[in-house]
């Protein structure tokens, strides 16, 4: 049957090539845009955004649903502690359901502030119930399984063979890449260098080529990481990653905080993803991640939270004011302007995850991922600029409505597919169990 929905009398923000901002309509039929503009008719259902901005959901690209649960027990400690005492640890002791109360967090409180996409690297074990929850609540998303076949303080449950790790991925592939009508994909995620063989690295390359998916890993966030790798390798990070393969246009590198010239070099070459993380690379004390000089070089910068533990928020409002922010504080206040910090947390997200055919924009024809923000509020007003508002003035609570391919997810502020009490009574009891399984308070 047919479904039509119309969003009817708000500043439409397109992100389009044009970045054109409308005063009109969206006009949703089956999931996808069939029109931008003004008086587009009815439908089965119209959506009042008379005072609202009307823009791209958010595309998120790093998360890990997984650490949502740890969020509050990891703070004020650099990364390798980070991972070493609390992280890894936490990982180590999440059962099944623990990772379904941390990502259905994580999930309605990304929707509930406008994102409707995000890649997610998730934890070694149970990756299969992070699917599930995007499946049963319509959010999309690009999941991966961690992958980590080395290191040092690495706890057992957590410790894997390069031969396990793979197949494990290949078969979560197979069953999950395309789910969900289209909205799940899956994405190889070698955790990081550190955590990783060369063998595993060279085989994820080539799989990923083979099978035409993406890789996702964190790389050259910390001075001691690059160390790490310097040391086993002889190599700096961005350097190493390239030699086995683990470059080009299908994978993105979260954080490349610290990086050489020739390794931005090598980045622009292989046309190699960034994923800007700017609130975490502030909490874990990492630096300031070099996005102007990336984006001068053509390098293509998207946005993500990160983990709840290193943030502590998931929200794309944080992320993108922060960005901006943190260019103007290193380069010059003229450096990343509103427009530019949109884009990133839109259609440069989307062709991050390679989706950009299919979302990032408001455009006819692309699936209708829509977040709806009220505009009349104090601190909103006034707003001579729809786009400087949104960036630099908006917060995750002014989102109204959401749709993620046509189907309403958060209504009038009210989340459809998840029950807010439910989830956070389930994540409170499901954080008590855990860190006790894990022996931290
Ligand atoms: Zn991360």
């Amino acid at each position: 049957m047919t479904q039509t929905v119309l969003i009817k009398g708000g500043i439409v923000v397109t992100m389009d090539a044009g970045e054109r901002v409308v005063d009109g309509d969206v006009l949703v039929r089956d999931g996808r845009i069939e029109g931008v503009g003004v008086e587009l008719g009815s439908a089965d259902e119209t959506i009042d955004a008379r005072g609202c901005a009307v823009l791209p959901g958010f595309v998120q690209t790093h998360i890990h649903l997984c650490q949502t649960l740890f969020r509050g027990s990891a703070d004020d400690l650099e990364l390798i502690d980070w991972l070493k005492q609390r992280v890894w640890p936490m990982e180590a002791a999440h059962d099944a359901r623990s990772i379904r109360a941390s990502a259905r967090l994580g999930v309605a409180e990304m929707m509930r502030g406008g994102t409707t996409c995000a890649l997610t690297m998730e934890t070694v074990r149970h990756t299969e119930e992070v699917f599930r929850v995007v499946e049963e609540t319509g959010f999309r998303a690009t999941v991966g399984k961690c992958m980590m076949d080395m290191g040092e303080g690495v706890p057992f449950e957590l410790s894997e063979k390069a031969e396990d790790s793979i197949e494990q991925s290949l078969a979560l592939l197979e069953k999950w890449h395309g789910r969900g009508e289209g909205r799940i994909h899956y994405c190889f995620a070698p955790r990081f260098a550190v955590s990783c063989t060369r063998e595993l690295l060279v085989r994820v390359a080539r799989l990923a080529r083979e099978r035409g998916v993406m890789i996702h890993t964190h790389a050259s966030e910390n001075r001691s990481e690059i160390e790490l790798v310097m040391r086993e390798t002889g190599m700096r990070n961005i350097e190493y990653l390239d030699s086995v393969g683990v470059c080009g246009p299908h994978v993105l590198l979260a954080h490349c905080v610290h990086l050489s010239e020739g390794e931005m070099l090598l980045l622009a070459d292989a046309g190699t993803h960034v994923a800007h993380c700017p609130s975490s690379n502030l909490k874990l004390g990492s630096g300031i991640a070099p996005v102007a000089e990336l984006l001068e070089r053509g390098i293509s910068v998207s946005l993500g939270a990160d983990g709840a533990p290193c943030n502590n928020r998931l929200d794309m409002f944080t992320e993108m004011r922060t960005a901006a922010l943190l260019q103007k504080v290193s380069r010059g206040a003229q450096v990343l302007p509103a427009r530019r910090a949109l884009r990133m947390a839109t259609l440069d997200g989307a062709r991050a995850l390679g989706l950009e055919s299919e979302i990032g924009s408001l455009e006819t024809g692309k699936r209708a991922d829509i977040t709806i923000l009220d505009l009349e509020r104090l601190h909103l007003s006034p707003r001579p600029d729809v786009v400087s508002t949104i960036v630099y003035a908006a917060e995750a609570q002014d989102v109204r409505t959401v749709l993620i391919d046509g189907r309403v997810v958060l209504r009038d502020g009210e989340l459809t597919t998840l029950n807010l009490r439910e989830v956070i009574e389930e994540a409170r009891e499901q954080h008590g169990l855990l860190t006790a399984r894990a022996g931290i308070n």
